[in-house]
């Protein structure tokens, strides 16, 4: 079971949290993917010998629940496994009131952000831009197979899947490299994991990379939206800025760590051997099934432009957290690190239009005959993972683009 948690409401209930069930509970006529409200199993009881009080789940975010820390996450966890197979009588007598259709809710952002760092993890992805940009140089910077490149972005504009997102106007270079303002021109997506951090760590102590992981509250899709043209002008000296902090979008549902130790996979291999703090070994990294989807305005089906996978990530998740408290900084329940854009090593895996269309040298051909090197209004922008085999599920995330 994924038993991925987000937060909803329906009807005059307040925002709570939830646990997307897929499985049919036996013994009840409830089948089909449907949403457990855990603030009302847990006032009823079903709780009651685990450490919590009920009103961590009658909260907008989940953050005070992930705040109880790794124990009592994966002590719910279990119980929920528990009653969801094998539930006890009373269980299934509230089991239709307590499972909620999911057409009946409106899905929140799960998570109140405090801070979050971009990451730029895929050596694929890493690699392309380098060929574009710097033709007659090594593909990558001398720095990157040394320490996992970040920068810090901007929490404020992350926003739940289905969230219209305006285009952003700003600077961009026009003709003669002088600048123009207006809308931007070369609105992309960008393919990555969001990382939820559910573990507060002191200031001024680094994060060992072997405990990294308990950090971890789950993950989620995140789409890192980006307009090329703002950025290309603005981001030297000091790295992105107004072409990245208009929006981000992240999928509904926190897919639990646990959930994913099924697919776990060993680390590509590192060489050179990084510094000994950002050394690990075994079974770091994660075989997550990722596709991008774009559906234009006209209202014909959509088109999955790129698949891919977690796997071609080069630095872990734990090497992430490692890095980036090794100086001292610290990390806050509810902040998010994302990945960066996950590509393959193939042209059909490639994790953002930069790349899909090599910088519009290559327009991508759609069904209904047009083309597109990068997003126009209306377009709606899909992601969606998936994992063992489909019986981990992170749903979507979506965005239509709006003037
Ligand atoms: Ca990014």
């Amino acid at each position: 079971m994924t038993l991925p948690y987000g937060i909803f409401s329906y009807g005059i209930a307040s925002p709570r949290v939830g646990v997307l069930v897929k499985e049919p509970v036996p013994g009840s006529p409830v089948a089909g993917d449907h949403i457990l409200d855990l603030e009302i199993v847990s006032l009823l009881g079903f709780f009651k010998d685990l450490p919590l009080d009920p009103a961590v789940f009658a909260k907008p975010v989940l953050n005070d629940f992930m705040a109880l820390g790794k124990p009592v996450w994966q002590a719910v966890r279990r119980r929920l496994i528990d009653l969801l197979e094998h539930p006890d009588k009373p269980f299934i007598e509230i089991a239709e009131q307590v499972l909620i259709d999911p057409a009946r809710v409106t899905m929140h952002l799960p998570v109140r952000v405090g801070d979050y760092t971009d990451f730029y993890a895929s050596e694929e992805h890493a690699s392309n831009v380098g060929r574009m940009f710097r033709p007659d140089g090594n593909p990558l910077l001398p720095n990157w197979k040394h320490l996992p490149v970040a920068y810090h972005g901007r929490a404020s504009s992350i926003v739940v899947s289905g969230t219209p997102i305006r285009r952003p106007q700003g600077q961009y270079p026009g003709p003669d490299n002088q600048p123009v303002f207006g809308p931007s021109q070369a609105l992309d997506f960008e393919l990555e994991l969001g990382i939820v951090i559910g573990r507060t760590s002191e200031l001024g102590e680094p994060v060992p990379v072997g405990e990294a992981e308990d950090f971890i509250f789950g993950l989620v899709l995140f789409n890192d939206w980006s307009a090329r043209d703002i950025q290309r002008w603005e981001y030297q000296p000091l790295g992105p800025f107004l072409g990245k902090n208009f929006a981000s979008s992240i999928s509904p549902w926190v897919v639990p760590l646990e959930a994913l130790d099924g697919c776990r996979i060993e680390s590509p291999k590192q060489e050179p051997t990084p510094l000994p703090y950002l050394r690990t070994s075994g079974r770091t990294h994660f075989d997550i099934e990722l596709e991008v989807a774009l559906q234009t305005g006209d209202g014909r089906p959509e088109t999955v432009i790129s698949r891919t996978n977690a796997r071609h990530l080069y630095w872990s998740a734990a090497q992430m957290i490692a890095h980036h408290t090794v100086n001292g900084c610290n990390l806050n329940v509810g902040d998010i690190l994302a990945t960066g854009t996950i590509s393959g090593p193939e042209p059909g895996s490639y994790g953002s239009l930069l790349e899909l269309s090599w910088n519009g040298a290559r327009p991508l051909s759609l069904p209904d005959g047009s083309a597109r090197t990068f997003l126009q209004d209306g377009d709606t922008l899909i992601l969606r993972g998936r994992a063992g085999n489909g019986t981990v599920d992170f749903g979507e995330v979506s965005g239509r683009i709006n003037r």
